[in-house]
């Protein structure tokens, strides 16, 4: 089968289309699918410069969010059948630890992102879990179908199950090109929240009011914080979504009220920061981390998804064999929304 994969770490010179065994099933759980579309993640990047603590077989296959057809299942497997329509949540769990039987399955001790630990779903096939498939709402076309989990997941684990974003209340969220920013806006629009974003695009903006935002910043050309600080009576956001890190951090420390909270799913401009432990405990702040999320969360957006709501927004599609384009689109920061790659029509 056609496959985008890695033969090696340390940037998109890596990255190549190859010819692989198709993938066979062996657990009993497992389902094969025939990929229709794979959606692009910041995640991805990381993966193609590879990240501590992670061991890949080469050719590492890339890819965490797609969409297809079940081909075939492991003998255990009755939730899904041939011939299904499915999307695929990435994250995957034993299933059997404390974390996992509470229903808190991205706490799980051995949790795993397809294309990041195992091999990804930029491929014509791939194995997973038949527990992380679910239907694909009969009128969504594939490449909204595959760009659909994980930052649909993660935004509503950050604001409904982190945050506990309350309808009223403000939210800011910067950067909002990204995917889960664009699905932080839907969740927040869903909750009955106010949105404000931020970008360095004023047509990016533009796209963030059409979806629902009630402001938009350019954070190149304006003072972010001052906006922020003048479009809520001076008291300052109640939730910050960010996925950026050391570059705004102490700009969304000083955009947040006394009592916010900050929710973190990322860090594209560094890890790193420098905290004032007195500011924390006299504004009494929140910082909050959130990966992925649980399967009842996901259970949650995708019976959302099927009443119409919360479906990604597209930024591009491209064929598989010109896959790499779409790396370097999002490594360029260009896109408005998910970067889609089409696998089969
Ligand atoms: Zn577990």
């Amino acid at each position: 089968m056609k496959a985008l994969a890695l033969d090696g770490v340390g940037g998109l010179e890596h990255l190549a289309l190859h010819d692989l065994p198709r993938p066979e099933l062996d657990d009993p759980g497992d389902a094969l699918v025939r990929v229709h579309a794979a959606a692009l993640n910041r995640l991805d990047l990381f993966v193609t410069d590879g990240l501590p603590g992670v061991e890949y077989r080469f050719p590492h296959i890339v890819g965490s969010d797609g969409a297809g057809v079940v081909e075939a299942v492991g003998r255990e497997v009755t939730a899904v059948r041939p011939g299904d329509r499915v999307m695929i949540n990435p994250g995957t769990s034993c299933g059997r630890c404390r974390a996992c039987l509470a229903g808190e399955e991205s706490l799980c001790r051995t949790f795993r992102v397809i294309g990041e630990h195992r091999s990804g779903t930029a491929a014509e096939y791939v194995v997973v879990p038949a527990v992380n498939l679910a239907a694909v709402p009969p009128a969504m076309p594939w490449a909204q179908a595959a760009a659909f989990s994980l930052a649909t997941l993660t935004a509503w684990h950050m604001l409904v199950t982190r945050a506990a974003l309350r309808p009223g209340e403000t939210v800011l969220i910067w950067g909002i090109g990204g995917g889960v920013a664009l699905a932080a806006l839907q969740v927040a629009r869903q909750l009955g929240a106010r949105v404000i974003v931020t970008s360095g695009t004023d047509a990016k903006l533009d796209t963030a009011r059409r979806l629902g935002a009630d402001a938009g910043i350019n954070h190149g050309t304006q003072d972010a914080v001052a906006e922020v600080r003048r479009l809520t009576d001076r008291r300052g956001a109640d939730v910050v979504v960010d996925s950026i890190g050391q570059a705004r951090w102490q700009d969304s420390l000083r955009a947040m009220r006394r009592g916010g909270r900050l929710v973190i799913c990322g860090a594209t401009t560094g890890p790193m920061i420098e905290l004032d432990l007195r500011r924390l405990f006299w504004h009494q702040w929140s910082i909050l981390g959130a990966t992925l999320g649980s399967r009842r969360e996901y259970q949650a957006i995708v019976a959302l998804a099927h009443e119409g709501k919360l479906w990604p927004v597209v930024d591009s599609t491209v064929p598989l064999d010109r896959a790499t384009e779409a790396f370097a689109r999002l490594d360029r920061g260009e896109q408005t929304g998910k970067l889609v790659i089409e696998v089969a029509p």
